[in-house]
């Protein structure tokens, strides 16, 4: 206890850490938030920041707050729980600092929260503009053949869940916008491939949507490669089983959030640590780990999977939280079209979680439309 307050300790600063942090009422609670990320990052507007639509630091929040000075930070990676004596053991979280690194230290919990998401920093999505640019200059010297561009140009998207049909919209925009005014010469023969070993993209939803994204994509010359089974993805190649194909930028989003073999930190309905023990049919949850909590993409309920989405890792924070389930939204039909677009782009207003950033994005939207992308800026 820390002046008579129990001590929260919370693994991660992602959606669901960063909830419970910036909600918990301090005149109970004494929280402390173990991550190596000292900001917490709004997933949802990097692939639009990624494509140039608005800056990178627009869309991600620090953990400290002026406001919420309480709420402890310690930019450590947590290597392990030792439930008995109720404390996490940490390791600084400094990687130009080796000697520092190495001097792990423990950190007591009155209660426990774990959110460390499933894969930190593996998408590196900011990557994309540069490598993109340096692709067009590549393909615009002058002893570049037109076939030679056309196989530099050649953009491959791996995974077609949200991400990737997200980012594919956001790199054709592009496509057709600025690079088609800064790269005249080499713009034509840029194209873009998404590829999904299930039969259809986008399909965990409804035929109705997957049919819909699919005719947009043709429609702007996507090449909407489902049924297609990558069995290599190297930094600039590819290999598709039954026809290998070589292309120059590769971005795998959505292939680690789907990986159906991810290993998930089970708990019962009320997020509580399951505590498994060996029995004659195998390991089986047989008690819970009293005040220890998992959320987020790390977690999982037991019989009753939720995807791994930042809406689930925010609904189980306001739950643990609150201690209610946060009631559905409205039912609402669906958008296309130009509704959709407009729905799409203010849910960049709507992610980000305070109005200093939501202003400056409306701004930069604002200065783009009128003056252009600062995209090549880099
Ligand atoms: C590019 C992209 C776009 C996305 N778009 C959407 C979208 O449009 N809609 C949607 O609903 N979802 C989207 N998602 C998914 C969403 O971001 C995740 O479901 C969400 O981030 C999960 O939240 P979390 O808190 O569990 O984990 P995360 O947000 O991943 O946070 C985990 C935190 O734990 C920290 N951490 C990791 N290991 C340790 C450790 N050992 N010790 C201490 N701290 C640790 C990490 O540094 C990080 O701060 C997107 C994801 C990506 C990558």
């Amino acid at each position: 206890m820390a002046q008579g307050k129990p001590r929260l300790v919370i693994v991660g600063s992602g959606w669901a850490g960063f909830y419970i942090s910036q909600h918990i009422d301090l005149s109970i609670y004494s929280p402390i938030i173990i991550s190596p990320r000292r900001t917490s990052a709004y997933t949802p507007l990097l692939a639009s920041a990624a494509t140039g639509l608005f800056n990178f630091y627009l869309a991600e929040d620090s953990v400290r707050s002026k406001s919420r000075s309480l709420v402890k930070f310690i930019k450590a990676n947590v290597l392990d729980v030792d439930f008995s004596s109720k404390s996490v053991h940490c390791a600084p979280a400094f990687e130009e600092d080796e000697v520092l690194s190495r001097q792990e230290f423990t950190v007591d919990y009155d209660i426990l929260i774990l959110a460390p998401g499933c894969e930190p920093n593996t998408f590196n999505t900011p990557g994309i503009r540069k490598q993109l640019f340096d692709l067009l200059e590549k393909a615009s010297l002058p002893n570049v053949s037109d076939q030679h561009a056309r196989d530099l140009l050649h953009i491959a998207i791996v995974g077609g869940g949200p991400t990737g049909i997200e980012i594919t919209a956001e790199l054709s925009d592009l496509c057709k916008s600025e690079i088609a005014d800064l790269y005249p010469d080499v713009a034509k023969f840029m194209t873009i491939s998404i590829y999904d070993v299930a039969k259809n993209i986008l399909s965990a939803y409804d035929t109705k949507l997957h049919d819909y994204a699919t005719q947009r994509l043709v429609d702007r010359g996507i090449d909407v490669a489902t049924g297609t089974v990558i069995e290599e993805v190297g930094r600039d190649y590819l290999t598709i089983k039954g026809r290998g194909r070589n292309v120059s930028l590769v971005e795998k989003l959505d292939v680690l959030l789907n990986d159906k073999g991810l290993k998930r930190i089970q708990t019962d309905d009320r997020l509580r640590v399951f505590i498994y023990q060996s029995t004659p049919e195998g390991e089986k949850p047989t008690s819970i780990h009293p005040n220890v909590y998992a959320l987020g993409d790390a977690a999982d309920i037991t019989h009753a999977s939720l995807p791994t989405t930042a809406e689930v890792a925010v609904q189980k924070a306001k739950y643990l939280h609150d201690g209610v389930i946060a009631g559905k939204g409205p039912d609402h039909p669906g958008w296309t079209g130009q509704a959709a677009w407009l729905a799409w782009r203010s849910g960049s207003l709507m992610w980000n979680r305070n109005w200093r950033s939501r202003f400056a994005i409306v701004l930069t939207w604002a200065l783009n439309k009128v003056f252009g992308s600062e995209i090549a800026k880099i």
